[in-house]
This record gives C-alpha cells, sequence and structure tokens, in this order.
C-alpha cells in the first residue's frame, strides 16, 4: 500500500489555479521545500528505490529537476549532468525539441558528460503531456547511455504522459486529477 510518506508529500504540495497562464493547475513544490521533513522523505523515496541498481548518471531537467536531482545523485554515488534550457550552458551541445503544456521549449546536454553505456536515471519535478520526459531521455540514449526510468514528484495522469515515453518505465510519488 502507499508509503506513510507520501501523504505528508502531497499534503505539502500548494496547487494555483490559472498560473502562469488559464487553465493550468500550477503544482508548486517551492513549498514542499519549506518543510525540511517532507523534503528529506521525498528524496529518501527515490534514493531507496534507486540505491544499489547500479546508476551512474543522474540526469536533472531545469529548472526543479536540478532541486531534486543532485541530493539524489549524491545518495546513490552517481554523477549528476543537468539537461538546461537553450544557451546556458558554455561548452559542445547535442539539443532537443519539445512541446510543454504551456509552450515550446528545447533542452541541451554537454557533449562528454554522459558515455556510452552508462546507466542513467532522468529526473523532474512533474510530468504533464511527457514531451519534456521524452526529450531528456532521446539525448541520453544519443550519446548511447540506457535510461533505467524516468522519475518525478507528480504525475498529472489524465494528460497521458507516460504514453510518450516509449515503454520507459516512471515512477512517481504523487497522482494529481
Ligand atoms: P510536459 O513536458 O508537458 O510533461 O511538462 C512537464 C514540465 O513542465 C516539467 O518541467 C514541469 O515542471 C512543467 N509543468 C508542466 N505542467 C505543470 C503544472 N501543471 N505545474 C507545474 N509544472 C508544470
Amino acid at each position: 500500500d502507499e508509503d506513510p510518506r507520501i501523504h505528508a508529500i502531497k499534503t505539502q504540495i500548494r496547487v494555483v489555479p490559472n498560473f502562469p497562464k488559464p487553465g493550468i493547475m500550477f503544482q508548486d513544490i517551492t513549498t514542499l521545500l519549506l518543510d525540511p521533513k517532507a523534503f528529506k522523505d521525498t528524496i529518501d523515496l527515490f534514493v531507496e528505490r534507486y540505491k544499489g541498481k547500479n546508476i551512474s548518471v543522474v540526469a536533472g531537467i531545469e529548472a526543479r529537476g536540478f532541486i531534486f536531482g543532485p541530493p539524489i545523485a549524491l545518495a546513490i554515488g552517481a554523477k549528476f549532468v543537468p539537461l538546461r534550457k537553450p544557451r546556458k550552458l558554455p561548452g559542445e551541445v547535442i539539443f532537443e525539441e519539445y512541446t510543454l503544456e504551456y509552450g515550446k521549449d528545447r533542452l541541451e546536454m554537454h557533449v562528454g558528460a554522459v558515455e556510452p553505456g552508462e546507466r542513467a536515471l532522468v529526473v523532474d519535478d512533474l510530468i504533464a503531456t511527457g514531451g519534456t520526459l521524452c526529450a531528456a531521455m532521446n539525448l541520453l540514449e544519443r550519446v548511447g547511455a540506457e535510461v533505467v526510468e524516468c522519475a518525478c514528484v507528480i504525475e498529472l495522469p489524465d494528460l497521458q504522459g507516460r504514453q510518450r515515453l516509449n515503454g520507459k518505465p516512471l515512477y512517481v510519488l504523487v497522482e494529481y486529477h
């Protein structure tokens, strides 16, 4: 059954209607970060799932994947690789374009950050349509990495983002309907 820690995590996520535009129910994880116990429980749940799984790289998606990814990477002994919005990374990059629930964007990754054959975990705060995670997985697979799983704090299941992950497993802590 559901881990007792999940309930408090869910409670600490603030839902802001009509942000950043009408019709969007924005899932605000900054309120979760204000509760050290719930924030730690969030990280611990991921660490318990992924430690000992031979994951060598945690790829975090800008910006909120940069909050949850690094503590997971440190705890499981993996490196952290930032997947960033355009023109932020100074080195040579490869990129993938994707569509957001609100807008269109692109993710970039440094060439050489991930080696062929590495086992990767992709981390973000939330999956909506799945376009962002799909782009992230494509970046890692293009350099020959194996994406073991995608991990998010929140899923909006009504948007069926899982169907865009080409059968790749997705692990989430909280669903919002
Ligand atoms: P998608 O590519 O449609 O799965 O959108 C996921 C990305 O957009 C994640 O990086 C989220 O942080 C952000 N996002 C999309 N919808 C929401 C929402 N309702 N609340 C908070 N963040 C969202």
